[in-house]
């Protein structure tokens, strides 16, 4: 519990200055995705509309039949079928029609639903996977994937009810007022009085209710989590021994989701239970009140009975506008957040610019005179008047302190973020001038050697990096990067599943299929960003051995962690403080006696504890 009260403690402040206004609703943007749907969305209109209509109707044909009974049984005189037939026939009619209209209705408006929402959806996604690696920086993917789903999913079923049982609702409640009002004044003033203060009573009670639901439902959200977090980091648990008190923790978050949703439970009971006793003394006066209009010739039964009918349709229309009324402020709130990222323009486009045709691409690379902070983090000046050439075909290693700026410079080759200042340049070029898709998809080969597999198969991961890749081609990109023999040992071979994020890989293996990914785009340059945990020496040697086969011809940055693997580069540069501070090869470098052979000395004596 501690734990637990420590964390909302931290996140509290946090979220607060965090915290943007709620995002508004637009309702242009919510055009363009309805107006492909328009006619079968007016289709649906018109049909609940008629069904609507038919449902004020329904009461009154009943009133009529009922007249036919009572006539019959005071005067017993007639044929009492004959009598009955016409009516009959006709309620039935208007019952087959309501319930096409209804069907109709209905089956249109779900068309719609479903069509807007994955429209969104697909929109949304879009939108997400255009923008910048900065943006992602400031938004938790968490919250972003719960638009796509509840907050399309909650939108989609808002917009459905709104339609049809507003529609519905407000259609009745006005036509059946109108039928009340001709069928007996009286009794209508007498129901207006009463109504409203029931149904108000209702929505106040109604919204209490609502209130401890929602709170229900996070206390469920939060025990969910607790759940989570402990059976996604099974591992780590098990190897603290900490199930027991997993379970506690869990515990208390469902006892206490329990004991909510009792109270909500005992609180809909209360409430059916007041609200039946006062509809049921509605009808109970209802009667009263008639039976005296009657008994004075001012009303005959059969109107009692469509007055009946007609007032429990109005109850129930008003019930549902008030429901509905809550569930729109939520529909609304939902569908502003799926819009908020639906126009926001990255500052990077994917496409656009120049090409440089092959023959004459060299792969050269220059960073000049670069500064850069995150813009996440603006006050911390992460490179300062940071230069560096890659010459073609060359490797070139940044070794350094960690966190000194290393992996930033590979971003900013990537362009996953825009230098404050300065250029990065491919063959001369800056590339805020050069088609991204281009240089990401084909001119660049990333290797991170943390890699992120997809949880497909071995084949389908190694032709993520080029997706029109032939079998053939895969299976040579697997054996440049030293995968080959372990892939085919697996009973499925390439077609072996990999689980989420590659757990059912070793480390060593999982580089070696990130370093076929990057192979098989067959790339210029060469980016390679070392894993900062070491692995046994047996893979690293594989790893290795695969690496120098893909570094030749090639221009290569090595963003090194550990030293031991970049001996052989043409150049290493060793970054403080945000720029390069010395500059040579190995064996240049440890000459010198400076940054770099402080280094190897520190991690030799490292390595030797
Ligand atoms: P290195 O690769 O040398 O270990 P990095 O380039 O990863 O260093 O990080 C340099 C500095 O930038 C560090 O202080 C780190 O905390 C910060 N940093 C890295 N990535 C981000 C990010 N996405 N947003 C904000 N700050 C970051």
């Amino acid at each position: 519990v501690a734990h637990c009260e420590a964390d909302v403690n931290n996140n509290t402040p946090l979220e607060v200055t965090t915290k943007t206004p709620a995002p508004e609703f637009k309702w242009h943007i919510f055009w363009e995705f309805v107006k492909p749907q328009l006619f079968p969305l007016m289709g649906a209109v018109v049909l609940a509309f008629a069904a609507a209509i038919l449902n004020i109707q329904i009461p009154l044909m009943l009133g009529n039949l009922v007249n036919v009974v009572a006539r019959y049984l005071r005067e017993q005189t007639g044929n009492y079928v004959q009598e009955m037939r016409g009516p009959a026939l006709k309620l039935l009619g208007l019952y087959g029609i309501q319930g096409l209209l209804t069907s109709g209705y209905i089956i249109l408006l779900s068309r719609v639903g479903e069509r807007v929402a994955a429209d969104m959806r697909k929109t949304l996604f879009a939108s997400l996977l255009r923008q910048d690696v900065a943006f992602f920086d400031a938004n938790k993917t968490g919250l972003l994937v719960n638009r796509l789903t509840s907050d399309i999913q909650e939108f989609k079923s808002s917009f459905k009810l709104v339609i049809s049982q507003g529609l519905r609702s407000i259609t009745q409640t006005v036509g059946c007022f109108v039928s009340l009002y001709i069928i007996s004044p009286k009794l209508t003033g007498l129901t207006v009085v009463v109504l409203p203060c029931l149904v108000g009573a209702g929505a106040i009670f109604g919204s209490f209710l609502r209130k401890l639901s929602r709170l229900a439902q996070e206390q469920v959200a939060k025990a969910t989590g607790v759940a989570d977090e402990a059976l996604g980091n099974v591992r780590t648990v098990k190897a603290f021994a900490m199930e027991e008190r997993e379970l506690q923790l869990y515990a208390y978050e469902v006892d206490k989701s329990c004991e909510m949703n009792e109270d909500l439970g005992s609180g809909i009971a209360v409430f059916q239970g007041i609200s039946n006793i006062a509809l049921n003394c509605i009808v109970l006066g209802t009667i009263f009140a008639g039976g005296t209009l009657i008994s004075s010739n001012e009303m005959s039964p059969g109107d009692l009975m469509s007055f009946l009918v007609a007032s429990q349709t109005v109850q129930r229309s008003l019930a549902g506008i008030s429901i509905l009324f809550g569930q729109m402020v939520r529909g609304l709130s939902s569908g502003a957040r799926v819009f908020e990222y639906l126009s926001l323009v990255p500052t990077i486009p994917l496409s656009g610019g120049r090409r440089i045709p092959y023959p004459s691409l060299t792969g050269r690379v220059d960073f000049i005179n670069i500064s850069f902070s995150y813009p996440t983090r603006p006050g911390q000046q992460v490179l300062s008047k940071f230069s560096l050439t890659l010459p073609p075909g060359k490797t070139v290693a940044i070794v350094g302190e960690s966190g000194g700026g290393k992996s930033t410079v590979a971003s900013l080759l990537e362009r996953f973020y825009d230098p404050t200042s300065g250029v990065v340049m491919v063959d001369g070029l800056d590339i805020r001038s050069l088609d991204l898709t281009w240089l990401r998809g084909q001119v660049i080969g990333f290797i991170n050697q943390e890699p992120v597999l997809f949880g497909s198969s071995i084949m389908d991961n190694i032709r993520f990096g080029k997706p029109e890749a032939t079998d053939a081609e895969v299976i040579n990109a697997a054996k440049q990067a030293n995968a080959h023999g372990f892939i085919t040992g697996f009973p499925d071979g390439y077609s072996t599943v990999v689980g989420e994020r590659g757990a059912t890989l070793s480390g060593g293996q999982k580089q070696r299929i990130a370093i076929a990914r990057a192979l098989i785009k067959n790339p210029f340059i060469l980016v390679l960003d070392e894993a900062t945990s070491a692995l046994d020496a047996e893979s690293e040697r594989v790893v290795q051995e695969a690496l120098d086969r893909a570094t030749t011809g090639r221009t290569v940055l090595i963003i090194a962690h550990r030293l031991s693997t970049i001996k052989g580069a043409d150049l290493i540069c060793v970054m403080s403080n945000g720029r390069i501070v010395e500059a040579g090869s190995h064996l240049e470098l440890l000459a010198k006696g400076g940054l770099y052979s402080d280094l190897i000395r520190r991690q030799r004596a490292e390595g030797k504890k």
